[in-house]
């Protein structure tokens, strides 16, 4: 043990990297409901070079290694399942080139999502990336390894699709870049006109490399931007609603949010739209079309735009949204969790029900969270419920009310976002078997000794 430590901290410096119980306690675990296990050591790399020279070590010794982020994935991904090495990835949090005309930026592998946020509106205020709902201290590299969403997914899909270039140390310790960045000193594409590797990697939960660097697209930031409110009772009309409004091709985000209180928001569908424009004709532009959009629903009765007060405005416009930890209480020893199958957005009904009949079978707060992905291609369904940490019967009641989404996910046609090892598992039973056969191929031909975050995409 002590000489494995004691190479490491050749590899990084002595004071990054540990095997004290405090400190590998706190990589055991992550802030959802998954059960912790302890790695051996913690790194914290400050370049590619030194991960690749990590890789080597734990690949000779047959050593485990988990890549992470800020921990938030919440479903247990970075849990080191097998021990080993926990590859903290924040001291690679540099940006290192902002191509403003080609607008893409390229950071390193552990640059958080809040850094960037706050370096584009200081210094290139016309750009911005698709930032997810999560906490500042999540990472870039990590959200798209998730296939995270973020305020631009209506527009342009999945943040991974928003990728135009990877630069990955491979199990063997080789770094290899993908995309346009192979050939060219520009980074603006992750595949095409290539074959796209780019998925050898993304979705794969670090189980087949550990970005280093990668490329992020960015969009225009236009200077006003507003949100509406469209409510309805009835779950059944939610899809017409979004396929009206994503028809107009106005919005910048849509989330369809349903909780059950204040008591005025329960059993009340609300369909939350963002709009954009450089000038108020512009966004008045665009407010019109998508009210026009939705006359039809109003004047059958069916719904009607709330009235946003004052004071409700800037907490709907705030990025990062901070309404899901609000939720949770977590100051107070809160927390909450949620299941988001990517699934299509016809099945928002059934979503619903199944979501408001789980929190009354197991008495649990409850809130839908949607994004829609894409124009209307489908849509992240969260089912979220809160829990107190103090309360072990109250998390179990959770991790039941989880498992029943797992399965009614499944069986809905929906496909698991972020799943657990166990619905990983889930996963593979119901998957075409040339396709599983395919990733076990990938898998063993690019990790051989299976070192990479073993238990994630392993095909048996
Ligand atoms: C309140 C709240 C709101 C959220 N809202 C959103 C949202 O709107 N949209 C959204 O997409 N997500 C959301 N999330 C989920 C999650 O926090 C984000 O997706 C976040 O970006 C994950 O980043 P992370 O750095 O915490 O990932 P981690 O949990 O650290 O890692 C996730 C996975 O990536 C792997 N990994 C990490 N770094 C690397 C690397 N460099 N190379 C290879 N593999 C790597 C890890 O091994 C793990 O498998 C939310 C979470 C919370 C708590």
């Amino acid at each position: 043990m002590s000489s494995i430590k004691n190479v490491l901290s050749d590899i990084v410096g002595q004071d990054y990297v540990s095997n004290n119980p405090e400190e590998v306690y706190l990589y055991s675990r992550d802030p959802g409901l998954m059960p912790a296990h302890k790695p051996d050591y913690v790194v914290m790399p400050q370049s590619a070079q030194e991960i690749q020279e990590i890789v080597r070590v734990a690949d000779r010794e047959k050593i485990s290694i988990v890549p992470m982020g800020a921990g938030l994935a919440l479903t247990g991904l970075v849990i080191p399942q097998k021990g080993g090495i926990v590859v903290d990835m924040k001291r690679m949090n540099k940006i290192l080139d902002v191509n403003e005309r080609a607008r893409y930026v390229l950071v390193e592998g552990g640059t958080s999502q809040g850094l960037l946020k706050a370096y584009l509106e200081k210094n290139y205020p016309r750009l911005r990336h698709s930032l997810p709902d999560a906490p500042p201290t999540a990472t870039i590299a990590a959200n798209v390894m998730i296939h995270g969403q973020g305020r631009l997914a209506q527009q342009y899909g999945f943040n991974s699709d928003m990728i135009s270039g990877l630069e990955v140390v491979l199990p063997s310790g080789e770094i290899c870049k993908i995309g346009s960045c192979s050939i060219s000193p520009d980074w603006f594409s992750k595949g095409p006109p290539l074959p796209d590797l780019s998925g050898l990697f993304l979705g794969w939960f670090g189980a087949t490399g550990i970005i280093t660097r990668l490329a992020l697209k960015l969009y225009p930031r236009k200077k006003l931007r507003d949100v509406e409110i469209f409510i309805t009772d009835r779950e059944n009309l939610v899809p017409d609603i979004v396929y009206e409004i994503t028809h107009t091709e106005m919005a910048e985000d849509i989330l369809v949010f349903t909780q059950p209180l204040p008591m005025m928001f329960k059993d009340n569908h609300h369909v939350s739209f963002y709009i954009t424009g450089d000038t108020d004709e512009e966004l008045e532009f665009k407010r019109k079309m998508i009210w026009d959009a939705l006359h039809g629903f109003i004047k059958s009765k069916d719904g009607g735009f709330m009235s946003i007060p004052p004071a409700m405005r800037p907490t709907l416009l705030e990025m990062p949204q901070k309404s899901a930890s609000r939720l949770a209480d977590v100051k107070r020893g809160g927390g909450f969790e949620y299941s988001g199958p990517i699934i299509v957005v016809e099945r928002y009904p059934e979503c619903w029900r199944k979501l408001v009949e789980l929190a009354v079978k197991y008495d649990l707060a409850y809130s839908g969270m949607v994004r829609i992905i894409g124009r209307g291609h489908c849509m992240m369904f969260g089912f979220a419920f809160t829990f107190n940490r103090a309360d072990p019967d109250m998390m179990e009641r959770v991790r039941n009310a989880l498992k029943e989404v797992s399965e009614f996910a499944l069986e809905t046609g929906g496909v698991f976002w972020k799943p657990t090892v166990e619905e990983q598992k889930m996963a593979f039973k119901k998957m075409d078997t040339n396709t599983m056969q395919l990733m076990k191929t990938i898998k063993n031909t690019l990790d051989p000794n299976g070192i990479m975050n073993p238990g994630n995409w392993e095909v048996n």
